[in-house]
């Protein structure tokens, strides 16, 4: 036996275990800012080390500086999973070591990334007229979409900039729910914040589309430029889904490009009794949806689908002599013309992976049952005395909080962050807070691949004693 495959062997014994032990880890890092820094030397080793000595090192500074975002315990922000199958993949591909730029440079990671692209756009229901791309995050995909909307207004921003020019303000749509990375996109960009206009949700926190074109509107009388529209399908706060299908007619009428940020609940379309969830995104021109959210695929590997492809070449499309020597006249999809990047991991691997070794109906089969876990997590909490829920809750995430009657909202923020300071102490779970209309509220996200029920009252047990401490 080589010393790699020894190696390895000890190493994925040790993946192995600590799958099976997840559980039983402290779920958040108790570790102090600077500790494990302070426990590594200063300088890179001259010598080379062994094999155990890194192992060793491995358990004994670094995991303890581990949040274990793997644990079937962790409930915050939203839960993932990097399923065993996908770990596997990754080995695999870091093995091959390919970097997917051109076709020629590994025709089977350009080619692969194309078919299990069309794969999960039938799964989750889009039409076969989106071209799929895969990026490592869905911030980088809405980036790369808000690119390809500025290259479509045909102001020539690619050759001549934006600057000493009179141009009109170019506009993006969102809500107070939209997710920090398309503002941050705007900003990379050169639109400026002043231009990223928040409009006004409804009781369920859905953007309005009569709030909607009113402003459009009034832009435009303005002398500005609408240039895209964000809408989320299950926000980052409380999984609300703006209405797609009103806020889609608005953007064809207006010509205006959509982006559909389902970066989480997109998962929930392969369910035919959700694919409804998507109504509407068939207009959208990007869509984005991460399978390392909720699909069980290690991070990193989000899905951009676009209506146009051509359009985000046009946006980025540069291919230099030295790469052009290698390109010869290959007539593959070269995908670093559709984005920043050149080297690109091979991702498309451990969604090929995670799609065949659990099925589309073994995806379905645990999504469902993440859904009714966190059903059943809402049904306890209403029941309880001083409980409340603060969201609908469609999917797998529940924003609730305790408040008991006489506390007002000060008090009441205290108490919860109090209540949720404990839980985590205890190490045993892993939850969140988001405010929603400013009120705090306690979040209890569910998407890990070995979550039971047992997990999810263990998490209501702390709560309650917590909070009758
Ligand atoms: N969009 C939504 C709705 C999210 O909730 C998140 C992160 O949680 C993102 C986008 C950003 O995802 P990523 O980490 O892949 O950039």
């Amino acid at each position: 036996m080589s010393d790699f495959a020894a190696e390895f062997a000890a190493a994925g014994a040790w993946i192995d275990r600590y799958l099976s032990e997840a559980r039983d880890y402290p779920v958040l890092s108790k570790v102090l800012p600077g500790e494990i820094a302070s426990r590594l030397p200063a300088e890179a080793p001259e010598r080379a080390e062994p094999f155990e000595a890194l192992i060793a090192d491995f358990q004994s500074v670094i995991l303890p500086g581990i949040t274990h975002w793997n644990s079937p315990r962790f409930f915050a922000y939203f839960a993932t999973s990097a399923a065993p199958i996908g770990i596997t993949a990754e080995a695999l591909a870091a093995a091959l070591d390919v970097k997917a730029m051109l076709w020629r440079t590994s025709p089977a990671a350009t080619e692969l990334e194309e078919v299990v692209m069309r794969w999960l756009a039938r799964l989750i229901g889009l039409p076969d007229t989106f071209t799929g791309i895969i990026y490592d995050t869905a911030s980088i995909g809405g980036f790369t979409a808000l690119a390809a909307a500025r290259e479509s207004l045909g102001l020539e921003i690619r050759e001549r900039g934006m600057a000493a020019r009179d141009l009109p303000a170019l506009r993006v749509y969102i809500t107070g729910e939209t997710h920090s990375h398309i503002e941050k996109a705007c900003i990379a960009l050169g639109l400026g914040r002043e231009n990223v206009v928040r409009i006004e949700t409804d009781a369920e926190l859905r953007m309005r589309p009569d709030a909607l074109i009113k402003r459009i509107d009034a832009d435009i009388a303005a002398g500005m430029r609408p240039m895209a529209i964000a809408a989320t399908v299950g926000t980052t706060s409380t999984t609300a889904r703006d209405p797609v299908e009103a806020i889609a007619a608005i953007a064809r009428e207006r010509k205006i490009w959509l982006h559909v940020d389902a970066a989480y609940a997109g998962a929930a379309a392969i369910m035919p009794e959700f694919r409804s969830i998507l109504a509407g995104v068939e207009h959208a021109d990007s869509v984005v949806v991460n399978p390392h959210k909720w699909l069980f695929v290690p991070m990193d590997c989000s899905a951009l689908f676009v209506r146009d492809p051509e359009m985000l070449r046009r946006a980025f499309s540069i291919v230099p002599e030295h790469v052009l020597q290698h390109h010869g006249a290959s007539s593959g999809t070269n995908f670093m013309e559709y984005g920043l990047q050149l080297g690109r991991r091979f991702r498309a691997l451990k969604l090929w992976f995670v799609l065949r070794y659990y099925g589309a109906e073994g995806l379905r089969e645990h999504l469902r049952r993440h859904i009714a876990l966190a059903q059943e997590f809402a049904s306890w909490v209403e029941a309880e005395p001083g409980w409340e829920i603060l969201a609908p809750h469609p999917f797998s995430v529940v924003c609730f909080r305790y408040s008991p009657s006489g506390f007002d909202e000060d008090a009441a923020e205290k108490l919860n962050a109090r209540i949720l300071d404990d839980v985590n102490a205890t190490g045993k779970v892993f939850l969140s807070h988001t405010k929603i209309r400013g009120r705090y509220a306690l979040r209890l996200a569910i998407g890990n691949i070995a979550t039971t029920h047992d997990d999810v009252a263990l998490a209501w047990r702390l709560l309650r004693e917590r909070a009758a401490d």
